[in-house]
């Protein structure tokens, strides 16, 4: 049997169901495609303020505030004893200034039921394994993980928001090397027995004492436990043999004495997971009645924690171009969506290159009082990637080259 709907979006967390729900309130008939039973585990626990405005645009802020995560007001840097920190309230662009550190089994699972509420048809368990564009619609075979059956469900749309699933950037062959070696990352919570004197309003990010692409974060949440992870280039892990995930956090956690101290009661709480090969790119981010949001597009590196942003900014640009489509009107992809998308990345990249050619991460341990040029660097870790009046925000790292040059003398 094939069932029809005005949109797919193929995936729940975040951007996909931002996205469905904006559609669905445009009166449209969405249905998402999860392939998981949520609740469930993800990685990208660490929001950026930025990302407040998103949520209140998509009218989820609401939800996501009365859920008691924990409160995010900055982003603070440790490495071998030097201590640096960013609060947002002194960032140079403006907006909200304070975020959430959030278990993302429980985020996600919001803003889907936020989605649900608003119309959205959410078939958890289903996953999409083809495509196929006919003149009049586009066609997806989903296989019922429940029954492991299969059937099909055509469109006139199709938002790609699978994430690491990268399900159209496969189908289509869009996807392309990323410029980013391949690294990876090991990770768990942890009931963490932190001092009483740490500040759990904001992440830190703890560089490893010798190798300084090595780095780790730790992530309060509201109920005692953290998030702990530490991302390195495969040829540190490769070094290591056949350790098992627990034992190669650890490993690398006990050679960097500032955070082995803070951590030392610590225990695991949930399996310790890895995850190879996740910078990723494409050559498109839409296409023939297609579009690419979140992870599904571009995704660079964890260090700034900009993927919940990048992905909410990708649905809240793309949902109201296809309800205009939909609607009869004509979209210029390219000018409305990808390039306005694509700025904001650009400034992360310049930023994720820049920390692991050591340059960003000289300018954030150089001690100085408040300048403008802080306040500028801060608004970027805020997540306002997107403010052109910021001079931060543009398509070249000249600036940062030249900033870390005058921090390093
Ligand atoms: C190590 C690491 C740490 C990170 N830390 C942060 C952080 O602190 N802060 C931050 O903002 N970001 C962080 N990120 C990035 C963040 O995880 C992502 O950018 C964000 O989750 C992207 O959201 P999304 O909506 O695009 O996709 P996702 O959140 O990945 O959601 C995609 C959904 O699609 C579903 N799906 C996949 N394949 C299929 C299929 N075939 N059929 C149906 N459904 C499917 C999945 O089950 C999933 O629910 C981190 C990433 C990594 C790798």
């Amino acid at each position: 049997m094939q069932q029809h709907c005005d949109v797919i979006v193929i995936g729940a967390g975040p951007s996909g169901a931002c996205a469905a729900k904006m559609l669905a309130e445009q009166g449209l008939k969405v249905v998402v495609i999860e392939k998981e039973l949520f609740p469930r585990f993800s990685i990208g626990e660490s929001l950026l303020p930025q990302c407040m405005s998103f949520l209140e645009q998509a009218g989820l802020k609401k939800a996501v505030d009365a859920a008691g995560f924990q409160h995010k007001n900055g982003a603070a840097f440790l490495k071998q004893g030097q201590y640096s920190e960013y609060s947002f309230a002194e960032k140079f662009t403006e907006g909200p200034a304070t975020t959430f550190q959030v278990k993302r089994s429980e985020f996600d699972k919001i803003l889907a039921d936020q989605a649900a509420i608003a119309g959205a048809d959410i078939r958890y368990q289903q996953q999409v394994l083809d495509i196929e564009h006919h003149v009049d619609n586009v066609t997806l075979t989903i296989n019922d993980l429940n029954s492991d059956e299969q059937y099909a469900l055509s469109a006139k749309f199709i938002m790609d928001a699978s994430g690491f699933g990268r399900v159209l950037p496969r189908l289509l062959d869009l996807e392309i090397p990323s410029q980013f070696p391949v690294r990876q990352a090991v990770f768990s919570h942890i009931k963490d027995h932190l001092p009483s004197s740490f500040d759990r309003n904001k992440i830190l990010i703890i560089v490893h004492p010798e190798e300084p692409d090595i780095w780790f974060w730790l992530i309060p949440f509201s109920d005692g436990t953290s998030s702990l992870g530490v991302v390195a280039e495969e040829k540190h892990f490769n070094k290591l043999g056949s350790l098992n995930n627990e034992a190669l956090l650890w490993h690398f956690v006990n050679q960097t004495e500032d955070l082995a101290s803070l951590i030392s009661q610590a225990t695991v709480t949930t399996p310790v997971r890895k995850l190879v090969g996740y910078s990723a790119n494409v050559n498109a981010l839409y296409g023939d009645r297609f579009v690419l949001l979140g992870n599904a597009g571009e995704f660079l590196d964890p260090v700034f924690s900009s993927g919940v942003t990048i992905a909410l900014k990708s649905a809240i640009l793309a949902a109201p171009l296809v309800a205009k489509q939909l609607n009869g009107g004509a979209v210029n992809w390219e000018t409305e969506f990808s390039q306005p998308l694509r700025l904001g990345i650009t400034t992360f990249k310049h930023f994720v290159i820049s920390w692991y050619n050591k340059q960003l991460q000289d300018i954030i341990f150089y001690q100085t009082s408040q300048s403008e040029v802080k306040r500028m660097i801060c608004s970027i870790l805020a997540g306002y990637a997107w403010d052109q009046k910021n001079p931060y925000v543009q398509e070249d790292d000249r600036r940062l080259k030249v900033l870390a040059e005058i921090c390093a003398q």
